[in-house]
């Protein structure tokens, strides 16, 4: 990518927030016992103008180098626990959401106090609400994401480590930090079936995540012997496209949603 490039994107992005151009697409969580839905993931896309949906991959980094990630975490934030409500309010069923917080949503300190406005202002119950953090934003600056994560959690929102496995294998966190959920890293389920120490390393997580009384979810599961395997294994639940890929909301709810009263 070019400079230029780089530099009409960042102000493009800057504006994105303001003109609306930011959307959600929803993942369910399925649970291995009963597969049925436990709640979604939270995605975030932008529908540029010209460029069509763009993948966070693509931009995602540019915020966070610039900054911009805060607001658009906050929209997303939201957004999701806003769009949860509506489906309550129309009688459909989806379980708990989740939201990725980025490393400098923690390291400005304002996040607790967001997440509580947001709760206020929306009306969502807050364990329904599941934070991602992944392994490094953890370890980026490991005392001031202790102080906010004891913060979300007397507020009695969810925390999850997001693709765990990737980051620095501090394990002294695990057992200090006040966690629900452990997400194992696509990385290790994807060869699953192929490759022993994938299944290895699939099988030690889980054990470790059941003796500390942690919750495992298994990203990107794409093939049945995978989720066969790691249903076996005792994982809790799975996310990936066997199940669905990230939806927009309505279909979200169309192919997934319980209903919750008589329409
Ligand atoms: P993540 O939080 O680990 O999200 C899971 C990613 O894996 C999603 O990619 C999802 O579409 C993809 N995925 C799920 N199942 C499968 C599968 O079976 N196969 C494959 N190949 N991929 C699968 P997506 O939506 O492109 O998001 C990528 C990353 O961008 C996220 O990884 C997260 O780190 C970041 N991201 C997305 N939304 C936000 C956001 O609102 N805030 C922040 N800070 N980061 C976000
Ligand atoms: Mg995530
Ligand atoms: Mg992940």
């Amino acid at each position: 990518e070019g400079m230029h490039e780089n530099l009409m994107l960042e102000s493009a992005l800057r504006v994105a927030v303001e003109r609306n151009e930011l959307v959600l697409h929803y993942q369910p969580l399925v649970c291995f016992t009963d597969v049925g839905m436990v709640g979604v993931e939270a995605l975030v896309r932008w529908q540029h103008p010209t460029q069509g949906l763009i993948p966070p991959y693509k931009f995602i980094p540019l915020a966070e180098e610039t900054g911009l990630i805060s607001d658009i975490g906050l929209w997303v934030l939201r957004e999701a626990c806003r769009q949860m409500i509506e489906w309550d309010e129309a009688g459909i069923g989806v379980g708990c959401i989740s939201v990725n917080i980025s490393v400098q949503q923690i390291e400005t300190g304002l996040l607790p106090k967001q997440v509580k406005e947001v709760l206020q202002d929306t009306g969502l119950a807050a364990d329904r609400l599941f934070l991602e953090l992944t392994e490094s934003t953890i370890m980026q600056d490991p005392e001031q994401a202790a102080i906010a994560m004891s913060e979300f959690k007397s507020m009695g929102v969810k925390l999850a480590v997001d693709d765990f496995g990737t980051g620095y294998s501090s394990m002294s966190y695990l057992k200090r930090l006040p966690l629900d959920r452990l997400k194992i890293d696509r990385s290790f389920i994807k060869d699953i079936g192929r490759d022993t120490n994938d299944e290895v390393i699939c099988k030690a997580i889980v054990q470790l995540a059941k003796s500390l009384g942690l919750e495992t979810v298994a990203e990107g599961v794409e093939e049945e012997p995978q989720a066969e395997f790691l249903k076996a294994l005792g994982c809790d639940v799975a996310q990936g496209y066997l199940y669905s890929k990230p939806v927009p909301a309505p279909e979200l709810a169309n192919k997934w949603g319980r209903l919750t009263r008589k329409q």
